[in-house]
């Protein structure tokens, strides 16, 4: 089960997460979530920023706790936002996507290439780090190989580009293309996603959840102390309940 929630600094500055007392499984029975934390699993990246394991007993069941703008099994956000995982306002264009994920095609479109070496893979990132980003950007855009022209279609509804735009994007990809030229397909399609009122990260969380790469997103609300399933469910019935005409 996939959940963000807000990290604050302690005491010795270390990023600790606000715990839900509720998981996704709370309404699976009627029954009260009793959650735990289980363990803290300890990053590569960046000292002091333990992702979070907990447990709810009641429902037997584990999730993580994700900070803002993360998702499972990467290191580097998919989205930009403030630390309390609000949107951040006034940024346009690529802009948007400073500090994410996509700096690795931002850079390779302006032919900025990561270096060869560069220490400690797991700290400094390198060329081999700026390629995944790369391959991981296009999954999250729709642009990757391995789909079809239907799913295409889905996600082109989740981040409202035209599905011409995407179908041609994706077809540019194919055989051998180069870092710069990947970074510049994917900069162009960047620049075509509008802005949203709801975050662009719920946006690229659909897609991976529509694609099978990860579950539905929970989103933790510390104030009112509820746990809000992702409008991602809204997103992906748009697009597939869509019809002809
Ligand atoms: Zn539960």
């Amino acid at each position: 089960m996939f959940v963000v929630t807000q990290y604050i600094p302690d005491q010795d500055g270390c990023l600790r997460p606000k715990v839900p007392t509720v998981g996704p499984c709370e309404h699976s029975d009627g029954r009260p979530c009793r959650i735990f934390s289980d363990h803290d699993r300890e990053r590569k990246t960046g000292p002091c920023y333990p992702i979070r394991v907990v447990r709810c007993r009641t429902h037997n069941k584990s999730f993580t706790l994700y900070p803002p703008g993360h998702v499972p099994h990467g290191r580097k956000s998919v989205g930009n936002l403030a630390e309390n995982g609000s949107s951040i306002f006034g940024l346009t264009g690529t802009e948007r996507f400073k500090g994410t994920i996509f700096d690795a095609a931002l850079d390779a479109d302006k032919q900025l290439f990561w270096p060869l070496e560069n220490g400690d893979f797991h700290v400094n990132p390198n060329i081999v780090t700026q390629a995944n980003y790369l391959n991981r950007s296009k999954e999250l855009l729709g642009i990757q190989p391995d789909i079809s022209d239907e799913q295409r279609f889905i996600i082109s509804h989740i981040l409202m580009v035209s599905v011409t735009f995407l179908l041609d994007a994706a077809n540019r990809m194919l055989g051998k293309v180069d870092l710069q030229t990947q970074g510049q397909i994917i900069r162009e399609i960047l620049e075509k996603i509008p802005p949203f009122e709801s975050s662009l990260f719920e946006r690229f969380v659909a897609v991976g959840t529509y694609l099978g790469r990860w579950a539905h997103l929970h989103v933790w609300d510390p104030v009112h102390q509820y746990l809000i399933p992702s409008k991602v469910a809204q997103f992906y019935s748009l697009g597939t309940r869509a019809s002809p005409g």
